[in-house]
């Protein structure tokens, strides 16, 4: 299949769209600035293929998508032991909210709300560095140097009162191990990685190729644990719209409030689209849109 072409066309297909409809998260003023007419899209095969159109080289803040990559360097640290932490249902709830955790005695839902990330990022704070060890495994999966935006992560930190009170209210059923302060830095940090389309894709690869690393081959994580990651995404990756996403495009997502959606075709090849303009669950209006538009054009799907 000759991706390049369908690419541009999707892109093609969008420009008319940009910077119509959505909204740019605003809940900090690094993100609320960032302009919606903005479109890009890249993607990598098994076999190192790559194709990208639109604003695929620019680097935007990757937000919950981080949380992907920090799951699975517990999985790697941790093992099956990370789970005695932290569940694998989707929410049903906000990836902010607070109350199925009284019920369920502090161990969140899945890895990819707020809260479960947090518990994730706790067990990593206890093993190593775990900004350092996110930045080494992120620069290695891409091939290039990957950072945080200074001023999104200390954003993060001056406004992010929920996830103090997530860290806190787990600590206080004795499900986070370290002091929540250290906890809330890696977490924030993450947050506020920076990369373009074409980097995610990249560094995604392992996920496509059962756990191997996109350039050295060497196992990311087994094959087990990668169907499991894929899985999570499919039921969890895209806030509450894990449903509409299986619909429309069948492809397990990640998603993340900069605009970000990382995209992965078992076997086949790794995508990330990116649009900043969010519709109403938090996912990119165009980066769905064009998901769509991938999965109907080519056919792939994982169902
Ligand atoms: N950084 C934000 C938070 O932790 C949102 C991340 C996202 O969902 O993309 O509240």
């Amino acid at each position: 299949m000759h991706f390049q072409p369908l690419l541009d066309d999707i892109a093609a297909t969008l420009r008319p769209e940009l910077g119509r409809g959505g909204q740019v998260a605003s809940y900090i003023p690094a993100l609320a600035r960032v302009p919606a007419a903005q479109f890009g899209i890249a993607l990598r095969t098994c076999d190192g293929e790559e194709a990208q159109a639109g604003d695929s080289g620019t680097p935007f803040s990757i937000q919950s998508i981080s949380k992907l990559f920090s799951l699975a360097l517990a999985m790697r640290e941790l093992g099956d032991t990370l789970w005695e932490r932290i569940g694998r249902e989707p929410s049903g709830n906000p990836f902010n909210s607070l109350v199925q955790l009284e019920a369920e005695h502090g161990i969140p839902r899945n890895p990819f709300i707020n809260a479960g990330a947090l518990a994730v990022t706790d067990r990593l704070v206890s093993r190593c560095d775990a900004k350092a060890r996110m930045l080494a495994l992120l620069s290695s999966l891409c091939g290039e140097p990957v950072g945080f935006d200074a001023e999104v992560a200390a954003s993060e930190a001056a406004t992010g009162f929920r996830n103090v009170a997530l860290a806190n209210f787990m600590k206080s059923f004795g499900r986070i191990d370290n002091d929540v302060g250290p906890v809330l830095d890696a977490y924030f940090h993450d947050c506020a990685i920076t990369m373009s389309c074409v980097q995610l894709a990249r560094a995604a690869g392992f996920l496509c190729r059962d756990g191997a690393h996109p350039y050295t081959g060497e196992p990311v994580l087994n094959e087990r644990q990668t169907r499991r990651v894929n899985a999570l995404m499919l039921t969890c990756g895209t806030y509450d719209a894990a449903g509409e996403f299986a619909f429309r495009i069948g492809l397990p997502c990640k998603s993340g409030v900069g605009g970000g959606i990382v995209a992965v075709v078992p076997d086949r090849l790794t995508l990330c689209v990116w649009s900043p303009a969010l519709e109403p669950s938090g996912n990119s209006l165009l980066g769905m849109k064009a998901l769509e538009l991938f999965a109907a054009k080519t056919g792939l799907s994982i169902f």
